[in-house]
């Protein structure tokens, strides 16, 4: 589905991604892990097209990924949250481009509101809401989209462990239904294990890829209906 080519990036002079090769199929959940620093969400934007490389190339489906592409959906780093927006007008605005009626619009955005456990805060804007809060938010928000491919920018970062498991698991399921293509950067090895086929370890200065694992385990934990449970009620 993805396939970046010997793709290298520079700002300016600076070299943060050099000769990268990575070929992603439709379904698979990839992670990414890497010292900060390393350009992890530099090749999101760059798969995204949000960025263009300097040399190589990314493509999608064969064709070269632009902006204008609108396959991929990015959970940025910093939520990209509309201040001024309740959460639930947060994920309506997102489906406006999609062939739904208003009410289909507010009842998805609505359900995905639910999924991550925020029904009760639907009308709060982002700076009413904690972080983690905000978080959920924004994953809510690509998850209604539907997309075909989810670039995650460190999603679970700033939630607490049960919410945090919580929600890897809504993921693999919602992932496993729609067999959502996922290209995941995170810091958490753990995660990285839990949710990915495959691992791919970055080195900094310049950016490469140092190793690829590939994640043989079924999923070791069996959460969903463990003692976390009463954490979710
Ligand atoms: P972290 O784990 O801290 O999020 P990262 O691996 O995501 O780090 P990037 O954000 O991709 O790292 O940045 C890699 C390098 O590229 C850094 O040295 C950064 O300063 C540089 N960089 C990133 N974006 C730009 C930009 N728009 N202009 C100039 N330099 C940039
Ligand atoms: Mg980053």
């Amino acid at each position: 589905l993805i396939s970046i080519q010997q793709v290298s990036k520079k700002f300016f002079e600076q070299e943060v991604l050099n000769q990268i090769s990575l070929d992603i199929q439709k379904g698979e959940i990839i992670a990414i892990l890497g010292k900060s620093g390393c350009g992890k969400s530099t090749l999101l934007n760059l798969v995204g097209g949000f960025e263009q490389p300097s040399t190589g190339q990314v493509l999608l489906d064969n064709q070269i990924v632009t902006k204008a592409s609108k396959r991929c959906i990015m959970l940025m780093q910093n939520y990209g949250l509309l201040p001024w927006r309740s959460a639930q007008k947060n994920v309506e605005l997102a489906l406006e481009g999609e062939a739904l009626s208003k009410i289909e619009r507010q009842q998805r955005a609505q359900h995905y509101l639910k999924l991550v456990g925020l029904e009760d805060r639907l009308s709060a804007l982002p700076s009413e809401l904690s972080g983690g809060m905000q978080q959920r938010v924004a994953i809510a928000r690509a998850l209604a989209i539907h997309p075909e491919v989810i670039l995650m920018d460190e999603p679970f970062a700033a939630l607490d462990t049960f919410t945090r498991y919580y929600l890897q698991d809504e993921l693999l399921a919602i992932q496993k239904e729609e067999r959502t293509t996922i290209l995941l950067v995170t810091h958490d090895i753990d995660e990285a294990i839990y949710l990915a086929d495959r691992i791919f370890i970055m080195s900094p200065n310049p950016g490469r890829i140092h190793r690829e694992i590939h994640v043989r385990s079924t999923k070791p934990r069996d959460r969903a209906d463990s003692e976390f449970q009463h954490f979710r009620e």
